[in-house]
């Protein structure tokens, strides 16, 4: 993968319009870090020794063994093709598994490119196997596999219980789910404010906001919210929309035409139910999937875009009074959503008591977007439940066997 990086970011850029330089440094650039701290795991994978205390006692020895599970299926979306490929498919083949993976049907090409390389890099046939389709017929008939023994999920929410029944009903799989988002940001008027406007613009607008954690509403203090909504439009102004490939733009296309419908639709509801737009809202008049980058405030608790996820670059905006930190946080949780969330402020101790209180898998303090292969992610609540990455994500594609001896 390292040979082939520009390869593997040109197609990238090709298949789901991600942006040249941020596919070489995110998607192609954290796939090959993750394939690396995953290998560090192969010798590492240990079990425990346990005193039991039963009839003959300190004659017992029990231990655990962890083995790999056997075949694993993992279905995967569209946003980031390959990293979602890496994050599971590198702690399934530490762990001794073999992998049938399905990419989304938008964007197979990464994963495609990426079995021809494993197989140049010799690792036996079989081991990777990838099986591009649509989600009812290829994702469907791995759900339902009887030989299959663990899904590793990411998508949707409604996709994530449709496959969590499958799993149940075929042969009782274990199932690992990474599911949808709203994840609140939380901007205190005692933050340090150009930082919260550079994260703020990542946290919404990053990978042209096809990204699981970002921000799907950002809180902002009354006091700063005014300041804010003006120094992040003059950022959104500055934004080069273009050609993927060209190396000075920063905001590409979104990946397929009906996704770009879904946007316009949702900024539309968002017009309908009285929240302000302040920039955007629409395709971007050039061919290809463009949509600009748009920014609504005084959006509140019930419209449909302070609840549902766009996964696109529109920035949703509520503003909370000044010092009601209780409520914002009450606000901030109120989803069935549990992926990311953030808050910035300069208080120590006021960003540790809302990270205690956010409920959510991931909290960022005074950052966003900050994921690290050692670092576990996932959500809580709707959001699904298993993790990637680190540590954690080895122990979703093992299971645990007891041994006990008497002697
Ligand atoms: P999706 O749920 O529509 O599809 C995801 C995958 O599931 C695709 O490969 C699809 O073909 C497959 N699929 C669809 N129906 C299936 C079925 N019946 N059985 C088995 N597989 C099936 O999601 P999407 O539109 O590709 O991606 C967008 C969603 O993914 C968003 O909600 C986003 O938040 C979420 N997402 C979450 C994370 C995370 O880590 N939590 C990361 C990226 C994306």
């Amino acid at each position: 993968m390292e040979q082939h990086q520009e390869e593997l970011a040109t197609i990238e850029a090709l298949d789901a319009g991600a942006v040249y330089t941020l596919a070489l440094k995110t998607h192609v650039g954290m796939s090959i870090q993750t394939f690396r701290y995953f290998a560090g795991w192969c010798d590492k994978i240990q079990g425990s020794t346990i005193p039991i205390n039963q009839a003959r006692p300190n004659r017992n020895l029990t231990l655990t063994r962890k083995e790999p599970i056997g075949v694993c299926g993992i279905v995967i979306p569209w946003n980031y093709p390959l990293m979602m490929l890496s994050w599971k498919t590198a702690a399934c083949l530490a762990a001794g598994n073999t992998v049938v993976i399905k990419p989304a049907q938008v964007t197979p090409l990464t994963a495609l490119k990426f079995a021809e390389l494993t197989l140049k890099a010799g690792i036996p046939k079989g081991v990777i196997n990838i099986l591009p389709g649509s989600g009812s017929l290829v994702g469907q008939r791995l759900s339902d596999h009887p030989d299959v023994r663990k899904i590793g999920f990411t998508g949707s929410t409604e996709v994530g219980k449709h496959i969590m029944k499958s799993c149940a009903l075929s042969n009782v799989k274990k199932v690992s789910l990474e599911l949808g988002g709203k994840s609140p940001l939380i901007i205190f008027a005692d933050c340090d404010l150009s930082k919260a406007v550079q994260m703020g613009m990542s946290s919404v607008f990053f990978n042209k906001g096809e990204n699981c954690i970002a921000a799907g509403r950002l809180f902002i203090e009354d006091s700063i919210h005014d300041q804010f909504v003006q120094k992040v439009v003059e950022e959104v102004k500055k934004m080069k929309i273009g050609n993927p490939l060209d190396r000075d733009t920063n905001h590409g296309p979104q990946n397929h035409q009906a996704h770009l419908r879904k946007l316009i639709e949702y900024c539309q509801r968002g017009v309908k139910e009285g929240a302000t737009l302040v920039c955007g809202g629409n395709q971007v008049p050039r061919p290809g999937f463009f949509f600009e980058p748009t920014v609504f405030t005084d959006v509140e608790d019930h419209m449909f875009i302070a609840k549902e996820e766009s996964f696109g670059p529109v920035m949703v905006i509520s503003r909370f009074a000044d010092g009601d930190m209780d409520t914002v946080l009450s606000r901030a949780n109120a989803t069935e959503f549990g992926l990311a969330s953030g808050v910035f402020t300069r208080d120590i101790g006021k960003a540790l008591y809302v990270s205690d209180k956010l409920e959510a898998g991931t909290v960022f303090i005074n950052t966003y977007n900050k994921t690290d292969v050692a670092a576990p992610f996932g959500g809580f609540k709707q959001s699904g439940f298993g993790k990637d990455l680190g540590e954690a994500a080895l122990n979703e594609y093992l299971r645990v066997k007891t041994v006990t001896f008497e002697y």
